[in-house]
């Protein structure tokens, strides 16, 4: 079942604080709507009733289908410099609340849970839009770096990476942001996706493979490994 608690939420314009009910986890097998708001980018998103401008609560929370053998730990946007201990933290939880306290019938439910990690709403988005598609994540983050690379236009930093918000039969809909700070779509054929499997040769299929090597799967797992990582004080 999905579950929620109520907390002080601050507004990050203004301070004014407000009570809020927040998600600890979400069982989407279960309530199949409550992707819809992820989706469309309204969830867990209110006016402060004091300075009027939008909040988002970008809170810790577990995202679960038995349905589709999904289980992702959602975490905010500002622990991502924080992975390593993130995925530490997601594979704690996940012995907990799985195997170790787990009633028997859990025992089925999670032969071939797909574990991921991630961090912001746009990042727990891309998950469940990639997967619903049928895509791959890790081969998706290759043909997004790729294509992200190829366009200079766009600004080639950790915090403008690209991300999936929609996929059809044909289309694959990144938001994207430009050297001067607007956000853009980024359209790539799906067949793109096909091809780049496909065909890649050893170095993108390493690429892939060490993408894959844990829950945290996302090009700054690698495309950007080395950051300064002094500010590691928000560890879940
Ligand atoms: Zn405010």
């Amino acid at each position: 079942m999905s579950t929620y608690v109520e907390r002080d939420v601050a507004c990050p314009h203004c301070g004014k604080s407000s009570r809020r009910n927040v998600a600890e986890s979400l069982n989407l097998g279960r309530s199949p709507h409550l992707a819809e708001p992820i989706i469309d980018g309204s969830f867990q998103t209110f006016r402060c009733e004091s300075c009027n401008q939008q909040v988002v609560v970008d809170h810790p929370m577990m995202v679960i289908d038995f349905d589709r053998g999904w289980w992702i730990a959602h975490y905010p946007r500002a622990w991502e410099h924080s992975w390593e201990s993130g995925e530490r933290h997601s594979d704690a939880t996940y012995q907990d609340t799985m195997v170790t306290y787990a009633p028997p019938i859990v025992a089925e439910l999670r032969e071939g849970l797909q574990r991921r990690v991630v961090y912001g709403l746009d990042a727990l988005r891309e998950k469940i839009v990639a997967w619903s598609a049928g895509l791959d994540d890790r081969w998706l983050e290759l043909v997004k770096l790729e294509v992200w690379r190829a366009e200079p236009q766009l600004a080639f930093r950790p915090e403008a990476r690209p991300r999936l918000f929609a996929a059809g039969d044909k289309t694959l809909d990144f938001w994207a942001t430009t050297v001067e700070g607007t956000s853009k779509v980024l359209r790539v054929e799906r067949v793109r996706y096909e091809s780049t499997r496909d065909g890649a040769d050893i170095t993108r299929r390493a690429f892939v493979a060490a993408l894959g090597e844990g829950t945290y799967v996302d090009l700054a797992r690698i495309a950007f490994a080395g950051e300064d990582d002094s500010a590691n004080v928000a560890n879940p």
